[in-house]
């Protein structure tokens, strides 16, 4: 039975496990990400971490998911703007040689995750999906024609920077008005701080309002939460029904921090596509919550590293 080892990177936490091929994981652990330190140092602890797993038998390669841009070909993380201490840092180089040359290759997260629900989760099954994260940002993962779609410099699927308002807030990408500023988990938060005097239940949260706040007060029955979580929605919808036409889909799989409020947000955004999307590519199409929940980042890596290696 082939074993791989799997890195989820996040800007917070970064996770490893050790999995076999039919998506079992046999141990996993996580860390802080700044208790890896910066450029050697996050090698060597990544190395060290990968060690203490307990293995069972031999491993064939590592799989590591990283926030984009990246360069997977080179192997190199570029400069995602959550990991400031990683940027340049040739990290499958690095690890390889740290793990006896094992091959090691290196994927956007969120394209990852879309492996591993297109594997083990809601995709599976499928020649075509989109897997769409919702969480502090906005990102995707694109199977056409059962088919990884990974762009000239495996940056496809950066959804959350679609442009949709020109004039819209600046974003941390440089540009203006992306999806991200629209429907992000930060961007619901946001827009609850910047209503929050017409609420009473947003005046009463303590700290800034987060898109957390925002669905606790859209649950208890708040006007203003409503308007937020429908103006996010919205945008979603926008975005769905652009990948319906774009894609023809059987399945847009919906995972991240903000997909937590499952239905009562997937719902909405259902009820709202049929103006964004073609009705046939409509029909064929389901929005379903992701599967593999809190595994989702590991799993994928896991994908990565068979779906590599078989090439
Ligand atoms: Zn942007």
């Amino acid at each position: 039975m082939p074993l791989y080892y799997a890195v989820d990177i996040g800007g917070t936490k970064v996770e490893v496990a050790i999995g076999s091929d039919r998506g079992e994981l046999l141990d996993k652990k996580r860390v802080p990400t700044p208790e890896l330190g910066r450029d050697e140092a996050v090698l060597d602890g990544l190395s060290d971490l990968l060690q203490s797993l307990a293995r069972p038998g031999d491993v064939a390669g590592i799989g590591i998911a990283c926030p984009g841009p990246l360069d997977a070909i080179a192997g190199r993380v570029l400069n995602p703007s959550n990991l400031p201490g990683w940027h340049q840092l040739a990290i499958t180089k690095g690890l390889s040689e740290r793990l006896g040359g094992l091959p090691c290759y290196l994927e956007n997260d969120a394209t990852a995750a879309g492996m591993g629900e297109w594997r083990w989760g809601a995709g599976a099954g499928t020649r075509n999906m989109v897997y769409v994260t919702v969480s502090t940002g906005i990102g995707a993962g694109i199977i056409a024609e059962a088919q990884v779609v990974r762009g000239v410099g495996d940056n496809a699927g950066e959804l959350g920077h679609v442009v949709v308002d020109p004039q819209g807030l600046p974003c941390h990408c440089g540009n203006r008005g992306c999806l991200e500023t629209k429907a992000s988990g930060t961007a619901i938060g946001r827009e609850g701080e910047r209503r929050r005097g017409e609420s009473p239940r947003l005046l009463a949260t303590e700290g800034p309002v987060t898109s957390v706040d925002v669905f606790r007060a859209f649950e208890a029955g708040d006007r203003v939460a409503a308007e937020i979580v429908d103006g996010a929605a919205h945008w979603l919808a926008w975005a769905f029904g652009t990948l319906t036409n774009l894609f023809n889909p059987a399945r847009i799989v919906v995972g991240g921090g903000v997909s937590e409020n499952g239905e009562t947000l997937l719902s909405r955004v259902r009820e709202k596509m049929a103006p964004f999307a073609m009705a046939d590519l409509l029909t064929a199409v389901q929005v379903v919550e992701a599967k593999l929940g809190g595994d989702v980042g590991v799993m994928g890596a896991l994908a990565v590293a068979m779906d590599r290696a078989a090439r």
